[in-house]
């Protein structure tokens, strides 16, 4: 039984530090993550997708950003997570942007491994996820944002699983499990 894990609003958290880079570009003050109440940032009062989609780019091309995301894990949550990629039953499956100015791909294992995951395996692709999960044969699924869900719960066998956040809550689908606690995940791999 595999594994797939996304990254960023998954192990790693993202919304924080990207809400700051979002500030600094609109000079506005604080914007609080509560406000986020969809991630394609439809209604909000001062975010404008042109805004974001400029701060995705920006942050797409700074390694600095990904290097300094906090985890969002405890440490026996890491340490669970390294037993099962030991016995290569994790894979992480993640749209983050390659670029050609430094390799995300080894900065995401290096700060992975900084957390605990000694050996990970690591595919970003701007392709659907279904894609991957089919290919991997991955059977527990589990991403935040619920494009994704959707997406690996319609075109693959795989079991998906969302942790609740601000900005998914309003999703629900059949097929796909609201978790609050990533814990319940480990309830699958005995
Ligand atoms: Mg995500």
């Amino acid at each position: 039984m595999v594994l797939g894990l996304d990254i960023d609003g998954v192990v790693a958290d993202f919304l924080s530090p990207f809400l700051r880079v979002v500030e600094k570009k609109i000079g506005n003050g604080p914007i609080p993550p509560e406000t986020i109440t969809d991630f394609n940032f439809k209604d909000h009062p001062v975010l404008s997708e042109k805004i974001v989609d400029e701060c995705m780019a920006a942050v797409s091309y700074d390694p600095g950003f990904w290097q300094r995301l906090a985890p969002l894990l405890s440490a026996e949550q890491w340490q669970k997570l390294d037993n099962l990629g030991r016995k290569e039953q994790l894979v992480f499956i993640t749209h983050r942007y390659v670029r050609e100015t430094y390799d995300i791909h080894e900065v995401t294992c290096d700060w992975l491994k900084r957390h605990g995951v000694g050996k990970p395996v690591v595919y970003c692709t701007q392709e659907s996820k279904s894609k991957l999960v089919d290919h991997l044969g991955v059977s527990l699924f589990v991403d935040d944002r619920h494009e994704n869900c959707r997406d690996v719960a319609e075109n693959t066998r795989a079991m998906v699983m969302m942790p609740h956040r601000h900005y998914n809550q309003s999703f629900d689908h059949p097929k796909v499990k609201r978790i609050r606690n990533f814990n319940e995940l480990f309830s699958y791999f005995p």
